[in-house]
């Protein structure tokens, strides 16, 4: 069986105040689902590991060198994190990142031991001109480097307008993308959706078949929200 995982992506929000928040985040009672939180990196050392699992937002492919502002796996590591999220669309965006940049720095995930939170998905454009499926294959075999497995890698599949706009995908179009990357990724992988994910929509996508759990931004922030959707998935 897959692992049934609630992960947040705290983007760039978060200073040591919000440091009770992952505290009580950490509290939520949780069953068989492991939780964990991806916060700004300046606040990994921070936050304990009791009741939860901490992860990077993004690594660059080198262990170290002349990268003024990067972050590297190994860094990461050594703040704490287990986990680390590669191939976020606002990265592919923001910072013109290719399938091959995730495929390096996935990698270099794994090199440091930290198992990646591998990110794929399409725009709307893409999906209403009905390439949804193909976008995502390529996707991923453009960044998934040889040598994944369910051990080492989880894929959260986000389509990138329902990313923080409040439109989540239906369940229809979830459970169609989840079946297909099944097929793709074998039985064991871990696969998230991940895109306006709120307390009030989260036990009709997690109780999909191949939906075994979340990559929630906005509402990961406060435990208040947070914890209903760990709730929902336990
Ligand atoms: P929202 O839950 O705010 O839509 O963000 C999703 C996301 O990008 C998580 O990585």
């Amino acid at each position: 069986m897959p692992k049934k995982i609630a992960a947040g992506n705290w983007k760039m929000n978060g200073t040591r105040a919000s440091l009770p928040d992952a505290m009580a985040i950490a509290a939520t009672p949780a069953g068989d689902c492991a939780v964990v939180l991806c916060p700004p990196a300046t606040l990994l050392s921070q936050m304990g590991t009791e009741g939860l699992a901490l992860g990077g937002q993004y690594c660059h492919p080198n262990a170290s060198g002349t990268h003024t502002g990067d972050i590297s796996a190994p860094m990461l590591a050594d703040a704490g994190a287990t986990y680390c999220i590669t191939g976020h669309s606002e990265r592919r965006a923001d910072h013109g990142e290719s399938d091959a940049d995730v495929c390096a720095q996935t990698e270099a995930a794994w090199s440091a031991g930290l198992v990646a939170i591998l990110c794929i998905g399409e725009t709307l454009a893409q999906r209403e001109a009905g390439e949804t499926l193909a976008v995502l294959t390529a996707q991923l075999n453009g960044s998934l480097p040889n040598g994944a497995t369910a051990e080492n890698t989880v894929i959260a599949y986000e389509p990138v307008w329902a990313i923080g706009t409040g439109k989540v995908a239906s369940p229809d179009q979830v459970a169609e993308v989840h079946d297909a990357l099944r097929a793709q990724v074998g039985p064991e992988m871990s696969l998230l959706y991940g895109g306006s994910v709120k307390a009030g929509n989260a036990a009709e996508l997690f109780a999909l078949e191949n939906v075994n759990g979340g990559l929630v931004g906005g509402a990961s922030l406060k435990a208040a929200d947070f914890a209903p959707i760990i709730t929902a998935l336990a």
